[in-house]
């Protein structure tokens, strides 16, 4: 058994060399034909090769401008409907002064980079979002602003009829440096319908967006959301058009899968997911995303928020070569009851009992120290 397991390795092994660029079916064959560990192992080579044995995160603060949305999709546990605008204390929009207070926490733990994502709301005008841009770059001149959804971006143009090149390009003169690469969820149509609204785009459209913006030199993330009704084929459809879209016109700097977080969902509430992603499905999932699109995409991220701190760990020795961030203020995850916290120092620490060096990036994978 053991003879013949490692004979399909040293295959696929071969087969990866000659020719990075596996096609979703070929993908599936080795997903069925390699024990997790195999496949691990496999990834973990890879990532030597691409990145080496360096694990990155940065020093990262969230502000989440607005929870009402428009969209109310049955996988978020963060919105509040915009028809109850007015009818409810559970939602909110920051004004310049939250904002200038949301700054100086970011201040105080040395933030490189501002995160901001909210919901679709229509109510805010886009100079709404060109002054707090503004705002934040006024109190620390020297961060990036990693801002929006593509979702986000689209939905927020389409409502003031803007197009996506002007919108973004109103945004940049603003102060936006790259884009977050979420709300991609998981682009098969069938999968979207159950766990999205129409309001959110499709994911061919997702796809085109990413390439508009890539186009006019903002890059930023790219992101999957599995674990809810998804099968396995699904997500390595979803992984090949991801990195099929960065041959095409390049522009993401990592690829994050997130682990979707069941608690206070629609669709848990709803009994269509009833249990998180197993483990074995996290660590199946970074390492399948590190050898279908590590050439492509050579930053591999496993966001500790939503897979936990040990499983986390697990991945960098199986695929995964950054841990997204500190993720300070996180309330999107947060409204699914995961407010797990860290340090610098404790990633750090994750990141060396793993037996691999930890450093502290910028937005765009910069090094910025070795601790
Ligand atoms: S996932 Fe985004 S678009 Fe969907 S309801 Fe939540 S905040 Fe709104």
């Amino acid at each position: 058994m053991e003879q013949i397991q490692s004979y399909r390795y040293r295959y696929w092994e071969e087969s990866l060399t000659s020719n990075p660029l596996i096609s979703a079916a070929e993908a599936r064959d080795l997903a069925a034909d390699l024990s997790l560990y195999d496949i691990m192992a496999l990834a973990n080579s890879l990532t030597s090769a691409q990145v080496g044995d360096v694990v990155s995160y940065a020093v990262s603060y969230n502000i989440n401008y607005s929870n009402y949305c428009a969209a109310s999709c049955p996988i978020c546990a963060f919105y509040v409907p915009m028809k109850i605008k007015g009818k409810t204390d559970r939602g909110y929009e920051l004004s310049r002064n939250d904002i200038r207070n949301e700054m100086q926490k970011a201040k105080a733990i040395g933030a490189t980079e501002i995160h901001i994502v909210g919901g679709f709301n229509p109510d805010l005008p886009v100079e709404y979002y060109e002054d707090i841009f503004r705002l934040v770059k006024e109190e620390m001149p020297g961060v990036t602003l990693k801002a929006l959804t593509i979702p986000e971006i689209d939905f927020i143009a389409r409502t003031h009829g803007l197009s996506i090149k002007e919108f973004v390009s109103r945004l940049r003169d603003a102060g936006m440096d790259a884009h977050t690469g979420g709300g991609a969820e998981i682009f098969d149509p069938a999968v979207r319908k159950v766990i999205t609204t129409k309001e959110k785009i499709s994911g061919e459209k997702w796809l085109e967006d990413a390439k508009i913006i890539h186009g006019m030199g903002i890059r930023g993330n790219s992101t999957m959301t599995y674990g809810h009704v998804e099968n396995f084929d699904q997500i390595i459809d979803h992984i090949v058009k991801l990195r099929d879209n960065q041959i095409e016109v390049p522009g993401f700097l990592s690829f994050i899968p997130l682990k979707f977080s069941i608690e206070n969902t629609p669709l848990l509430k709803m009994g269509k997911v009833t249990m998180p992603a197993s483990g074995e499905t996290d660590l199946k999932v970074i390492a399948m995303a590190r050898i279908i699109a590590g050439a492509y995409i050579k930053n591999i991220s496993v966001y500790w928020v939503a897979v936990g701190k040990e499983i986390a760990q697990i991945a960098l020795n199986g695929g995964g070569s950054d841990l997204v961030g500190t993720a300070f203020s996180e309330k999107i995850f947060g409204a699914t009851d995961r407010r797990d916290v860290t340090t610098s120092e404790e990633l750090d620490h994750l990141i060396r009992e793993a037996g691999k060096i930890p450093a502290q990036r910028d937005t765009f994978y910069n090094i910025l120290r070795y601790p």
